[in-house]
């Protein structure tokens, strides 16, 4: 079955184009040229994925981006100006699933939609929260946006990679199997620097300083909380 696509976009022409691309590419689409009127019917049918333009009248993109987290969860990428990167952190905050600057070439465009149909299929089968998406396979850690790829080495917010090192890449991965669960400094340890490490458990400290400043800090996000005297924890992803 092929993929039902809203188009939020005031720019007619622009709307149009799309319009076109995307049936060219055997899309369902429909489109929307107000935010009130894209909220109304995104909020009335489930899409697999929205398009959604943020400077709209009545009621701008992130707003109705908002509004539909709320109500139905789906699938949203932007269309955000050049250098608009507030809109940007905004927007991905709110839970948009990734974005494109204008203007842009529609090969980006129809190859961001594709890859945002196959990370996000969960949300748009009803499931609600997008922590779902990847459960399938074995490995794969989430929190909300945040991705965690132990066969392929790999961590994600949202589309963003984040390179971690080694050890960092561990200590995040046990917390996110763990999750819910606060493990002490010496369990960390023995998990991320192994047995036989002798030194000091504020190493611990240290990594984990380094993940906030990686992910908390760049998405302005609260993934790991510390418990006082006791350890850290990464709590179930609450949108
Ligand atoms: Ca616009």
């Amino acid at each position: 079955m092929s993929a039902n696509i809203l188009v939020v976009e005031d720019e007619e022409k622009l709307a149009r184009f799309v319009e076109l691309e995307l049936l060219h590419e055997g899309y369902k689409v429909e489109t929307a040229g107000s935010g009130r009127k894209a909220l109304e019917r995104a909020t009335e049918v489930q899409f697999d994925l929205i398009l959604l333009d943020i400077m709209l009248p009545e009621l701008n993109g992130l707003e109705v981006l908002r509004r539909l987290m709320k109500e139905r969860p789906t699938p949203v990428i932007l269309l955000t100006a050049r250098d608009a990167v507030m809109d940007k952190v905004s927007g991905l905050d709110a839970g948009a699933v990734d974005y494109i600057t204008k203007p842009f070439a529609i090969e980006e465009l129809l190859a961001r939609i594709r890859v945002a149909l196959k990370l996000h299929p969960a949300m748009s089968a009803g499931m609600g929260a997008p922590e779902n998406a990847d459960t399938g396979r074995e490995g794969v850690f989430t929190w909300g946006p945040l991705t965690l790829d132990d066969p392929r080495h790999r961590v994600t917010f949202h589309s963003h990679e984040i390179t971690l090192t080694n050890r960092e890449f561990l200590m995040l991965k046990t917390l996110l199997e763990n999750k819910d669960i606060v493990l002490s400094r010496d369990t960390l340890l023995e998990r991320v620097c192994g047995y036989e490490y002798v030194g000091e458990t504020n190493v611990i400290d240290v990594y984990i300083r380094y993940l906030r400043s990686k992910i908390d800090d760049v998405f302005d996000v609260k993934v790991i909380h510390t418990v006082r005297g006791v350890g850290y924890v990464i709590k179930s992803w609450e949108s």
